[in-house]
């Protein structure tokens, strides 16, 4: 199918979404996912549904319901380390549609675009995102917040053109680029974001009385990064391999600046003794 010109807001589509993992993030992306019309359905491991009813969410304790529901989109929302369980187990013969469009919001990029490419039906469509931002950062609003995706098989253009345009119209700012790019690029910022606030929750940092303001940044960040599950951390380590590179670097870049110190403090001490 050709790629038509972009739809505006009032011309798009209302989409049956259904949300598979249906955690932090999952819940918090259905409710504006709402305000723009559309419908969800949603299965998790965990029965979620008392919260998914509140909301207006049908919810299917069996992955069986989900998949029969009819769907024009399955958003993958689970964990980056739990993606292969989760979706091997999925029975894809009961797609009401066969060209659904399956979208992923994982963090990492690469690894859910070659492993969905290698066990969706062909004849569905491919949209690989990364939302960045979360439950905190997106809490008042997703106004100029960054949204990174790539059509790796999309034939569909106007059931992928409404998807996107949830995000285009709260404001955020598309970023089309490859699976790749956004892997190389998110490890030196995501991935080093997280070990460095992960090392300050090690540490156990708390203000104090006498904060400065780029200590209460520190606390921020351990506060920020620590709320997200260890999963998540995890999974931008072990499935983004930048990642391994960029861990190197931080510990490269410590020894050095260490070296640095003690270097200074034995110049000192040198001083000292000639001195006396
Ligand atoms: P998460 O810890 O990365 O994932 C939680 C989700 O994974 C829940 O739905 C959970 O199911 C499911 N899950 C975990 N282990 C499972 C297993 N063994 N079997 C089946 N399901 C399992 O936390 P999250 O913040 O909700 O993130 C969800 C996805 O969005 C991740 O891929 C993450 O990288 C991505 N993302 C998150 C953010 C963010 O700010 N949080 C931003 C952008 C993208 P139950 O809840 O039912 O147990």
């Amino acid at each position: 199918m050709a790629e038509p010109p972009p739809s505006s807001s009032s011309s798009r589509r209302r989409l049956k979404i259904g949300i598979i993992g249906f955690g932090p993030f999952g819940q918090f992306l259905s409710k504006t996912i709402l305000k723009h019309g559309h419908t969800i359905t949603a299965t998790s491991r965990t029965d979620h549904s008392h919260l998914a009813s509140d909301l207006g969410i049908s919810f299917h304790r069996d992955m069986n319901g989900f998949v029969e529901a009819d769907n024009d989109v399955i958003l993958i929302s689970t964990s980056i380390v739990s993606l292969s369980d989760v979706v091997s187990s999925m029975p894809f013969h009961s797609l009401k549609r066969a060209a659904t469009l399956f979208v992923d919001v994982l963090s990492v990029k690469e690894y859910p675009k070659e492993f969905l490419l290698q066990v969706l039906p062909p004849e569905s469509d491919l949209l690989c995102t990364h939302p960045m931002f979360g439950p905190e950062s997106g809490r008042d609003g997703w106004n100029g917040l960054n949204f990174m995706y790539e059509k790796v098989r999309v034939r569909d253009h106007a059931v992928c053109s409404s998807f996107l345009g949830i995000f285009k119209d709260e404001g955020c700012k598309m970023l089309e680029m490859s699976c790749e790019e956004h892997d190389k690029l998110a490890a030196r910022s995501q991935f080093l974001t997280h070990a460095v606030g992960r090392t300050l929750s090690e540490m156990k940092i708390e203000s104090t009385s006498i904060d400065t303001k780029n200590f209460q940044s520190l606390v921020k960040l351990k506060e920020s990064t620590t709320k997200d599950s260890f999963d998540l951390f995890c999974g931008l380590f072990v499935h983004n391999k930048y990642a391994r590179e960029e861990l190197k670097n931080l510990e490269v870049a410590f020894q050095n600046v260490k070296r640095k110190l003690l270097d200074g403090m034995s110049k000192k001490l040198d001083l000292s003794v000639s001195n006396h």
